[in-house]
């Protein structure tokens, strides 16, 4: 569909393209309208770009941000579009950076044990060609196999392996980063220790595309742990499971995945994604360890199941080889997609309370449900307190959609009241803006850092603020 574009529309498609090249700069409706959603429900409103840009280097980057800052456009970056919560959505228009042509891995330096890559790089890419020479990329959002280093960079994504080896906050060494004004610098350097003022590494990481760019990232990586067994415990009360958690914990064992699916999610998985792993149960763990040899391996699974039976599990299955572990991981990352098979709509939320408190949160949620209308498949990082109930709903539906708007605003209150967090890895974007306390002092600091790399907010507007 041809699009009529004004004189300065024009102006500014031919200054894109002649820094890009004109393939690399999309502005016709049907492009546009593939970039005009992520994976945030939003009741099927179109929030359209101006331009989708496709550079392939940091100075390219560079000089489209400066063209946006001179028309003051907003600036989209955009990795795979899979975040939960409108984070690369132009709310009023504007240029989407979409990285897809900047994805080398740059360098993989094993002497110091770092590697340097661009942000279009998928997770998974580049945990394969890691532990191909030995070493560990550990953070794993559950969709690795799509989303990007960028994306991830940006949210500060974690997954089930958070509990033991954290996430992408905790390996970035060193970011190179364009600001408002089209500047390039880095935030810190590609070495394990420096404390050479304040961390502007870890301010970049988890800003969501709020103050600046990031065109490269260094990472650190660590050995690559020789051995793994995942395991499946099954309860027939989620109190039970969560105790057994706990239990866990406090035993002092480290398994690397602690995760906790209910009998909905179950349900769920088994009948659009079918493999057999998960029995009847009204909880499941999915507990992974790993280590250097088998005897250390085998010893912790041990004393796990020990601790499990104590909490009454009713069954307890330790994966026999690679083949089974890997059926139990596809059924485990199928669980999003198979929710969403259910209705029109899925929504993930994403909330932090403390380790004792599952229990209390799960049963919330439930009530929630019950008093609502929607049903909810709970699963989330029990180890780390990180609860992600996927809401089954239609949001067509506009009585469904304001009870869903009153769900929410009662489960992130409920979740604040336990002392916990409204996001432990989907970050703010557009869809929890609202439950942040602006005035509080926190946030007028975070503003106001904000205000400096980004005065004119034209960087990501109507993400977190
Ligand atoms: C099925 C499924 C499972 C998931 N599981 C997990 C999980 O286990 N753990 C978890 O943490 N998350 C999870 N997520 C959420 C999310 O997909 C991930 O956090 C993912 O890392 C986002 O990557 P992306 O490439 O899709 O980023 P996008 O969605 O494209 O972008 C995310 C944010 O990053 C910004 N951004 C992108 N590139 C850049 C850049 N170069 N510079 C600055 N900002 C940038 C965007 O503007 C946006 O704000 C899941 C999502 C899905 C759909």
């Amino acid at each position: 569909m041809v699009r009529t574009l004004s004189s300065k529309q024009n102006e500014i498609l031919s200054k894109l393209s002649s820094i890009v090249g004109k393939d690399n700069v999309l502005y016709e409706k049907e492009d546009l309208y593939c970039y005009s959603f992520d994976t945030m429900s939003h009741g099927y409103s179109v929030m359209m770009p101006d331009y989708v840009v496709l550079p392939s280097d940091a100075r390219q980057v560079s000089e489209i941000v400066k063209i946006a800052a001179y028309y003051k456009l907003p600036i989209i970056p955009r990795g795979a579009g899979t975040n939960h919560v409108g984070g690369c959505v132009a709310v009023d228009g504007g240029i989407i950076i979409h990285f897809s042509k900047m994805n080398k891995i740059l360098d993989i330096d094993i002497k110091n044990l770092t590697c340097r890559v661009q942000p279009g790089v998928i997770l998974q890419d580049l945990q394969t060609a890691v532990e191909n020479l030995g070493f560990f990329f550990p953070p794993d959002p559950s969709n690795l196999k799509v989303s990007t280093v960028g994306g991830a960079l940006a949210l500060s994504s974690s997954g089930p392996r958070h509990f033991k080896y954290g996430g992408m906050n905790e390996y970035t060494l060193d970011l190179e980063v364009v600001n408002a004004q089209g500047e390039i610098f880095h935030t810190g350097m590609a070495v394990k220790k420096n404390v050479s003022g304040y961390n502007l590494t870890n301010l970049f990481v988890g800003s969501e595309g709020t103050l600046g760019v990031v065109t490269e990232a260094t990472f650190r990586l660590i050995p690559k742990p020789m051995c793994r067994q995942i395991m499946l415990a099954f309860f027939d009360q989620v109190e039970r499971a969560s105790d057994a958690v706990r239990a866990v914990i406090q035993a002092k064992l480290t398994p690397s995945v602690l995760d906790l699916i209910d009998r909905n999610t179950i349900t769920t998985i088994e009948k659009f994604y079918p493999t057999g792993v998960f029995k009847e149960a009204e909880a499941c763990l999915i507990i992974e360890v790993d280590g250097s040899d088998e005897q250390e391996i085998t010893t912790q699974s041990s004393k796990i199941e020990k601790v499990c039976k104590l909490f009454c599990a009713t069954d307890f299955v330790l994966a026999k080889n690679k083949e089974e572990s890997e059926k139990i991981w596809f059924a485990r990352r199928s669980a999003f997609a198979a929710v969403a098979k259910l209705a029109p709509d899925v929504v993930t939320e994403d909330a932090v309370v403390p380790q004792d408190k599952i229990t209390d949160m799960v049963k919330k949620i439930k009530e929630l449900c019950e008093k609502y209308g929607i049903m909810a498949c709970i699963m989330g990082h029990a180890g780390d307190g990180n609860i992600h109930p996927n809401f089954s709903l239609d949001l067509r539906d506009e009585k469904q959609r304001e009870n869903f708007e009153k769900l929410k605003d009662e489960f992130f209150e409920y979740a604040s009241s336990l002392g916990g967090s409204i996001t432990g890895e989907h970050g703010i974007g557009m869809t929890k803006s609202k439950y942040l306390d602006k005035n509080a002092p926190v946030y007028r600091y975070m503003k106001q850092i904000k205000d400096v790399f980004d005065p004119e907010n034209i960087l990501n507007p109507h993400k977190i603020w």
